[in-house]
């Protein structure tokens, strides 16, 4: 899960490469967010639970860079 996490990050903060397994773009060239989550959902059989923590994974982590953004910008 937690590998799923920093899968999720958004693309600016850190380096894309293939998917080791699928070929699509993945941060740090691991296996990208959806090889991992199908992982994930046939170790738990359980595709909804998987796809909701996805989604909410996916938008703290857009908050926290938007976050961010607002802060290098209030303290130039
Ligand atoms: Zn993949």
């Amino acid at each position: 899960m937690a590998k799923i996490a920093y899968q999720l990050r958004p693309p600016e903060t850190t380096t894309m490469s293939p998917c080791k397994l699928c070929g699509s773009s993945s941060p740090g060239g691991q296996a990208c967010s959806d090889c991992l989550c199908l992982q994930l959902e046939a170790l738990i059989r359980n595709k909804g639970a998987v796809v909701r923590w996805t989604k909410s994974v996916k938008a703290a982590a857009e908050d926290e860079a938007l976050i961010l953004k607002y802060a290098q910008r209030a303290r130039k």
